[in-house]
């Protein structure tokens, strides 16, 4: 018999599908932190506008425990000084705990304030994979007002990809001269492999005729433009979470294991270099993602 005690099986298996998939949702949501895909800050703001998300319903000792350099021991002194009960879920803390928490990871974690003006002068970067080729390529389509800077390569050209337009497809003599002329704003070697530059002169030409400038490039080549152009907007592409960031990069499974464990080691450090940017863009939608970077050159 099916009474409140005692649900009828389906009721049953659906209530625990439910609660597999809040745990995995949960589970996935921690790695992000953990990765640096979303801030400690963010989560907490979901959690605060929706006790029932899986944010809202994550404990706050699991909370803790994903951020880097928070350990079990750390943690428990951190809930203690907080005045917070290691049994809470985001979700359920009073308005004073939510304070206490939020200015505690302020303090910890201090979040990118945007230089105030921009600069005419825009870089798209993030980690390998993130879709920042794609992203740049839309701009292109749907504003071609936006001069998109053509970079010189040493790699060869894919089927497709036309000289002049794509790239400047060079040799390492020729790389070589353009460096030592001083004719690049910026230059790397790109996955140990094949050097990649930004030409100086029509991104100068751009700029003085008013233009707005895109640079879609690495994240060594974005220091770089940091340190030659202080002012440069920096914009860092992120993925929509740590696990759509580990399809993208392994998903056709074509690499050694050894290949896979070296990319997601690498996508993890380049992860950790977004606090170095002004603007973080979730790439979730190529058309959105490409409207906010616009939007945050004008
Ligand atoms: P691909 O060979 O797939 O076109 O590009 C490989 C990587 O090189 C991408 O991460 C891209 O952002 C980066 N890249 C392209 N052009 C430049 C450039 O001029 N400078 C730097 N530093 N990186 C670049």
């Amino acid at each position: 018999m099916a009474d409140a005690q005692h649900p009828p099986e389906v009721d049953r298996v659906a209530a625990s599908r439910r609660a597999v998939e809040a745990r995995r949702a949960r589970a996935s949501l921690k790695k992000d932190v953990a990765m640096r895909v979303i801030t400690p800050q963010e989560l907490v703001r979901r959690a605060f506008a929706d006790p029932a998300s899986p944010a809202g319903t994550m404990r706050v000792t699991e909370f803790l425990t994903s951020i880097p350099a928070i350990g079990e021991g750390k943690r428990d002194r951190i809930l203690a000084q907080l005045g917070i009960s290691p049994v809470k879920r985001l979700g359920g803390l009073g308005a004073r705990q939510r304070r206490a928490l939020e200015s505690f990871l302020e303090e910890r974690w201090p979040q990118l304030v945007p230089r105030g003006g921009r600069s005419h002068l825009v870089v798209l970067a993030g980690p390998t994979a993130v879709g920042k080729g794609t992203v740049a390529a839309r701009i292109r389509q749907l504003h071609p007002e936006i001069h998109l800077s053509v970079s010189a390569t040493t790699r060869a050209a894919r089927p497709g990809e036309v000289d002049g337009e794509h790239y400047f497809f060079v040799d390492d003599a020729e790389f070589d001269r353009l460096v030592a002329g001083g004719e690049l704003l910026e230059h790397a070697t790109v996955h140990n492999r094949f050097r990649y530059g930004t030409p100086r002169e029509p991104i100068e030409r751009a700029l003085a005729e008013g233009k707005t400038v895109l640079l879609e490039i690495d994240l060594q080549g974005a220091r770089q433009v940091r340190a030659a152009e202080p002012s440069a907007t920096l914009v860092f592409l992120l993925p929509p979470s740590w696990d759509e960031l580990v399809q993208r990069l392994v998903g056709r499974g074509t690499e050694g294991a050894e290949e896979r464990a070296r990319r997601l080691r690498t996508a993890k450090v380049e992860l950790g270099a977004q606090h170095e940017f002004d603007f973080g863009v979730v790439n979730d939608d190529v058309d959105r993602a490409a409207e906010e970077v616009v939007a945050l050159t004008r």
